[in-house]
């Protein structure tokens, strides 16, 4: 039986092409022409003033936090639902994470749970885009200006989502993307950080250099840093990937478009909101199964693979995993975060690569339903 893998990206003869010249050309002075090309362009079509290509996401949330200056007996928000990748550079760092809960109208950082986390210790937020979702930025902002916190916007999952036409990774003091083999553009593995902020882009390319500025060739490095760079082949496959930014976002909507004509009149699942005003470029489309039919999405996920067909779950909460089982500020959020609780537990990334074809997709929703349907035959919704 074949298999519909969960994701995987497009790769045509422009990529191809630009990093046989990059491994052909880029050495000795000419090293870095593609990092420059694909930074430039990747800051355009972001609309940010500044960007700094990186081996992943992690080093750019790591660079963040560090050349924001948090450090021990800092506390740092991260919603509770996310790849932990968004929170362990707070470890990195040395200061504490404290989890908020996640929106029902978003499924991202709740700006009620934000405010209510802060304390005279939160010196930044991790707000992040889940799924190409985004939260209520706005109002993220505005609580975060009026109490003095710096924004980190993880946009990881969100390249070419909008809010008011402005575009996911430009909210925050700085933007940060992953370009992992899953995610809307790859590198195979990369990430981006983007900044407005001269002061915080010159203290990054300085930190992520051993503590060196750019074009120092003194050798007498002035503080013990971090070497985080990505190499000129993975910028050249870097920079095919955003020339085609609209038309690779576009594949991830209409991928979400042909779920959304076979499942949204279907009772019992939800798919990612797009509200209005918004623009999601759907990274995962994502099923949520209604609370009432009790199904657990392990079970569900189990019914899909034996269909052939892959998913991940929905995020654990970062409080329920053992990575965090013995964290203080993991039984401070299990209390708190009710809305992470209920929906982390029924949710399931669906099918999402950029391969798909229509016909993938309806094998996908009508091995859904079907489970749905026989779950249903056996063990009738609870009254609601
Ligand atoms: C993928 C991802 C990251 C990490 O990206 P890497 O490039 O693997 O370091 C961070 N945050 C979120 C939300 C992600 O989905």
């Amino acid at each position: 039986m074949k298999r519909i893998p969960v994701a995987g990206p497009s790769i045509t003869q422009r990529e191809i092409d630009y990093v046989t010249d990059a491994v052909e050309t880029c050495w000795y002075g000419e090293a870095n022409k593609y990092n420059a090309k694909f930074e430039r362009a990747f800051a355009d079509y972001v609309g940010a003033k500044h960007a700094v290509s990186l081996p992943s996401c992690t080093s750019a949330i790591h660079l963040s936090l560090a050349a924001l200056g948090v450090g021990e007996r800092d506390e740092v928000i991260v919603p509770d639902v996310t790849w932990i990748a968004s929170a362990a550079p707070i470890h990195y760092v040395n200061a504490t994470p404290v989890f908020a809960d996640i929106d029902e109208a978003t499924w991202c950082l709740s700006p009620e749970s934000f405010e209510n986390c802060i304390t005279p210790k939160t010196k930044a937020v991790i707000a992040v885009d889940l799924y190409g979702n985004m939260p209520k930025m706005h109002e993220i902002i505005r609580i975060a200006r009026r109490n003095q916190i710096a924004v980190i916007e993880d946009a990881a999952e969100a390249f070419g989502s909008e809010i008011g036409g402005q575009r996911a990774g430009s909210f925050g003091d700085t933007g940060v993307f992953s370009f992992h083999g899953s995610k809307t553009i790859t590198t195979g593995e990369g990430g981006m950080l983007v900044t407005d902020n001269d002061d915080l882009f010159e203290r990054v390319c300085f930190l992520r250099d051993h503590g060196r500025v750019p074009g120092d060739v003194s050798f007498r490095n002035r503080e013990v840093a971090f070497k985080y760079k990505m190499s000129s082949m993975q910028a050249a496959l870097g920079l095919a990937q955003v020339e085609r930014a609209e038309e690779i976002v576009g594949r991830k909507r209409e991928v979400f478009q042909w779920y959304s004509d076979d499942l949204s009149e279907y009772e019992g699942v939800s798919l990612n909101p797009e509200p209005v005003g918004t623009r999601n470029s759907y990274w995962m489309s994502t099923a949520l199964v209604d609370s009432a039919l009790g199904i657990g999405k392990e079970v569900l996920q189990q019914l899909l693979y034996d269909a052939g067909v892959d998913t991940r779950p929905f995020f654990h909460p970062l409080s329920a995993i053992p990575a965090f089982a013995e964290h203080p500020q993991a039984e401070l959020a299990k209390v708190r975060n009710h809305c992470a609780y209920d929906i982390a537990m029924r949710g399931v990334n669906l099918p999402s690569g950029l391969n798909l074809s229509r016909e993938d997709v309806s094998h996908v929703t009508a091995a859904l339903k079907s489970i749905i349907d026989e779950h249903q035959r056996r063990q009738p919704r609870r009254a609601a």
